[in-house]
């Protein structure tokens, strides 16, 4: 069956690229992106009414599946009340206990739209607290599209930034400094050298932009030793792991505290939602309360707030997360287990319901190690599986979602169809 709907060609002419996210920008079975028509549980329907098993999930927020009954539910009954107040409501004040009632190092809560939105904010209060100007980043990992952060490494040791974007300033870039992930040793040269003038340390407790990059042993905990040996702030940016590998904060989970946590995609349950906070005595220097400004028409909005709370009161019953790390360690196993049979050469890293099939022997722990991966390989995995109706990421740079919504039946017949591909690899 084409795709062909005649749609791609209109997006294309209204559309700078015929998307509004470059990511969807993907070749499908005849060339062009699909368009849906609908999401249900686990699948995706097309506009050409093909069905495709869903692992991309909106990117990550999507952890019940689509339009999940009691998340569609909580819509509508806010929808009949009015979209939007700017007013306080009920549910922003849930949120924010819900929130920090997971998350104890969340101690005041400020909701905003989007992920970019969290740390864009957390970074000015982390620097209106420090009074200091640079922040450290590490290579591939995302953290939003905002000038500070979209900025790439170099390789080895610690570069000074170079914008990753045309149209951000070289003054602003310089102020981003970047260090491979997982390198320890590179992030103390970086404090030795800048110490003193670091405001932040942001970084993913679990990478899943660049794929799933687990941290090694130690590397967390020399975030918080030397930042807090220099007086500098940890942003820990939660926004993909925050209660999709485990319920609340991945870095709390190991027993460390950050000083200010950013999350979006779970807590908005599919609608457009940030989130950041941490200390007391941090944030309140958010206005109206302190010095560092920060606002928004639609932060905390009510439909948003409807369907995260939703979400988050499924995600929060008893063996939530076991059950859906157990799924995905069963696709885990199974994609690496046939690709064996096959003779071809892959590693899987997974953390809880996040994962990531590479074509390389060992497990990358860095972007230079993902980068080494043979992508042209994935770019035909991922053509097999869409071509037999299995919708992984476009790019294997992308992490897999898996969702409660997925039983163990669709994650065999995901499997059998790995199978057939990896035979004509
Ligand atoms: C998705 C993502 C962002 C950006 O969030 P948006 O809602 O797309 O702006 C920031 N940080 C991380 C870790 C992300 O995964």
């Amino acid at each position: 069956m084409t795709e062909n709907s005649g749609w791609w060609a209109r997006a294309q002419e209204v559309l700078p690229g015929g998307v509004n996210s470059p990511v969807r920008s993907f070749r499908g079975v005849g060339g062009e992106p699909f368009f849906v028509d609908k999401g249900e549980g686990a699948y995706l329907v097309s506009d050409q009414g093909k069905r495709y098993c869903d692992y991309v999930m909106g990117y990550g927020p999507l952890i019940l599946g689509h339009a999940h009954p009691q998340v569609v539910e909580a819509v509508r009954a806010q929808a009949l009340l009015g979209l939007s107040y700017g007013t306080p409501t009920h549910r922003e004040v849930l949120m924010g206990e819900r929130i920090r009632s997971a998350i104890a190092s969340m101690e005041l809560v400020r909701l905003v739209n989007s992920g970019t939105e969290a740390t864009m904010s957390a970074l000015r209060v982390a620097r209106g607290v420090t009074g200091r100007r640079l922040v450290v980043k590490f290579t591939g990992s995302y953290h939003g599209h905002h000038d500070s952060l979209i900025i790439k490494a170099g390789s080895g040791a610690a570069t000074l930034g170079v914008p990753d974007s045309a149209g951000v300033p070289e003054e602003i870039a310089q102020l981003t400094m970047t260090v491979p992930y997982n390198d320890i040793d590179a992030l103390r040269e970086v404090f030795r050298e800048h110490g003193r003038n670091i405001a932040a340390v942001i970084a993913e407790p679990v990478a899943g932009n660049m794929g799933t990059v687990p941290p090694v042993p130690g590397f967390l905990e020399t975030i918080r030793e030397l930042t807090q040996e220099y007086g500098a702030l940890w942003v820990s940016d939660e926004v993909m792991t925050g209660f999709r590998v485990t319920y609340g904060s991945v870095a709390e989970s190991r027993g460390l505290e950050p000083d200010l946590i950013t999350l979006a995609k779970v807590i908005g349950a599919g609608m457009p939602v940030g989130a950041y906070g941490g200390k007391r005595q941090y944030m309140e220097l958010v206005a109206p309360l302190g010095a560092v400004y920060q606002a928004g028409t639609f932060s905390g909005n009510a439909v948003a707030m409807a369907a995260g709370l939703a979400q988050l009161s499924v995600v929060g019953e008893p063996h939530f997360y076991e059950t859906l790390t157990q799924r995905t360690t069963r696709l885990a196993e199974g994609l690496k287990e046939r690709a064996r049979r096959h003779g071809i050469e892959v590693s899987v890293n997974q953390a809880g319901a996040m994962m990531t099939l590479f074509f390389n022997g060992q497990s990358p722990t860095n972007f230079d190690e993902v980068a080494a991966s043979d992508h042209e390989r994935y770019r035909r995995f991922f053509h097999g599986m869409l071509e037999r109706g299995i919708f992984f990421p476009p790019s294997g740079y992308e992490t897999c979602f898996p969702s409660w919504a997925h039983t163990d039946a669709d994650i065999d017949m995901t499997v059998q169809a790995a199978d057939a591909v990896f035979r004509q690899l």
